[in-house]
């Protein structure tokens, strides 16, 4: 054999045993597979387990929890636990609510559902140790946030996940990470299984009797950010990105799934250089008392409106270049530090937090030469500082001022308890859009089978949590909290419930 000849067998060896030695392609079989060990997959995969199903449960990444890790709480109504709060909400108000605040937009059925079975929901929840605590996120919102308890800090869904995982692992569910499920098998029209590849090349086909698909949605892919949710990536970014590219919708639409509509669990927030996640600084961006003004040097909102904080991010992308400014001077700095926060980051920084290092985040700011953070002496030389108008900002300024000298907001009816006048040395806060997650793609039915474009079940395919479409509007409902979380728990569970109800 010539020498080229001999090459280019030893590389084709290579790429089919992998460099490393062989690419075993491993043959299963199983009653239910679920894809995406987040809180919708993993909730499946119990529910399938205690129903007495063999269950394999394939997450892409190295580790379990998804973004649902991250979250902090779920939303239910009529559970033990906000049952005994003074004004608990009744199923029937958080169905007009869920309804009516989102135009109709959403799937009554569905909707109707998870309402009813949240609360039955938090309790099979909790009879996996999981613990929780009904928050109320902002004065303008119910009791409805179940927030983990025990697991402090950042991190409050770890608790769930953890929780569920023991459970998992007790009922003997196989959990294979870094293998991302690549391809749906079908017969005649029926989900038969799924293909996955791991990290080390090794192939799996998997044959099932249903596949439930959880693997949260596409947000950390940009271009499907810009093809599918028609945002500009570069100025709606996903805060927390962990891989999650749509998976699930790519591989249920090529086998026939309709495409549905997609949402955003939109935040308001800060960037640039300096600045870090979640520290004091970060945290002034979502303040009611500063004032915001756009590229124009013109204010645009109420800036209370950071207490919604999906609104503020829709209402920050819509100014020129998709941004804007929070201005606030020394007096404000004293009040973040003393008084503490008006506005949460959820349970992140909770209502009152004293930003007891915001000096510090702001030396190293501006020692950073931040992109995202200036001070001037006075409102032109700020104006000049974020290059917009100074005349505008000028104006602006003066016009803030005198509303707050008559604690009348006429434009944007901003509550006076937040109307601070604006003196001396100032600071100004970029302003950005970003999202949690993305919401939607695949249309499910009520028993959350997986519809093709005739609006017909594809037999033996479900889907749950963040990548199912019509369970929010354009605007993620955060006039109750938790929804997204609530819903990813439920889905998986009855999802997992319903295909178990099909199998012999
Ligand atoms: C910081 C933060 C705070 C939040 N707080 C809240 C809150 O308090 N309340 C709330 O309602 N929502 C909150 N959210 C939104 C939250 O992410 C969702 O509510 C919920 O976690 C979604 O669950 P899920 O199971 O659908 O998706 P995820 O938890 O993201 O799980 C999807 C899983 O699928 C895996 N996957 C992807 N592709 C594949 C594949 N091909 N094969 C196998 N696995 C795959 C992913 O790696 C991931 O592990 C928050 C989000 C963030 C980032």
């Amino acid at each position: 054999m010539k020498k080229t000849g001999l090459k280019l067998v030893v590389a084709a060896l290579a790429v089919s045993f992998g460099t490393f030695g062989y690419a075993a392609d491993h043959k299963l079989s199983t009653d239910l597979v679920v894809v995406g060990a987040g809180s919708a997959g993993l909730s499946a995969a119990v529910q399938g387990a205690e129903l007495g199903k063999k269950v394999i449960l394939l997450e892409k990444n190295p580790y379990v929890g998804g973004n649902s890790q991250h979250a902090e709480g779920l939303f239910a109504v009529d559970s033990e636990w906000n049952r005994l709060r003074a004004d608990p909400l009744t199923r029937q108000e958080a169905y007009e609510a869920f309804i009516e605040k989102q135009n109709h937009l959403v799937d009554p059925y569905k909707t109707k559902d998870f309402v009813e079975g949240s609360g039955e929901n938090i309790k099979w929840l909790s009879s996996h140790g999981i613990e929780f605590e009904v928050i109320r996120e902002t004065p303008l919102k119910d009791n409805t946030w179940h927030v983990i308890k025990n697991f402090k800090g950042t991190n409050h869904g770890a608790g769930l996940i953890k929780g569920l995982k023991e459970a998992a692992d007790k009922l003997g569910v196989e959990t294979k990470l870094s293998t991302p499920a690549v391809e749906l098998i079908t017969k005649d029209g029926k989900v038969i299984g799924v293909k996955a590849k791991d990290n080390k090349g090794d192939t799996y086909t998997i044959n099932s009797n249903a596949v439930i698909l959880a693997s949260g949605s596409f947000g950390d892919d940009p271009k499907k950010v810009e093809e599918w949710g028609h945002r500009d990536p570069k100025a709606w970014k996903s805060s927390v990105p962990i891989n999650k590219t749509g998976d699930g919708i790519v591989m249920a639409t090529k086998i026939g799934a309709e495409r549905g509509p997609v949402s955003f669990i939109g935040h308001l927030g800060t960037e640039g250089k300096g600045i870090k996640f979640l520290s004091n600084l970060y945290a002034v961006s979502w303040q009611p008392g500063n004032l915001w003004v756009n590229n124009l040097g013109l204010r645009f909102t109420d800036e209370s409106t950071c207490n919604a904080f999906s609104e503020a991010a829709n209402g920050i992308y819509a100014q020129p270049d998709h941004e804007g400014w929070a201005i606030f001077d020394e007096k404000d700095i004293d009040y973040y530090m003393e008084k503490g926060v008006d506005s949460g980051i959820g349970v992140l920084v909770p209502i009152g937090t004293k930003l007891t290092n915001l000096k510090n985040d702001i030396k190293e700011a501006l020692a950073a030469d931040s992109d995202g953070f200036k001070a001037a002496d006075n409102v032109a030389a700020l104006a000049k500082a974020i290059n917009v108008p100074v005349a505008n900002l000028e104006n602006t300024v003066k016009e803030y001022n005198r509303v707050v000298e008559a604690q009348h907001d006429p434009m944007f009816l901003k509550d006076r308890r937040y109307l601070r006048p604006l003196e001396g040395k100032l600071y100004a806060l970029r302003l950005k859009s970003f999202f949690f997650s993305a919401y939607g793609g695949l249309v499910t039915n009520r028993e959350h089978q997986v519809l093709n474009a005739k609006h017909q079940p594809i037999p033996g395919l479900y889907a749950a949590g963040l990548e199912v479409s019509n369970m929010v509007g354009p605007t993620y409902p955060d006039f109750f909290s938790g929804q997204a979380f609530g819903f990813a728990a439920y889905s998986g569970r009855h999802a997992a419930k319903n295909a178990v109800a099909t199998m012999k």
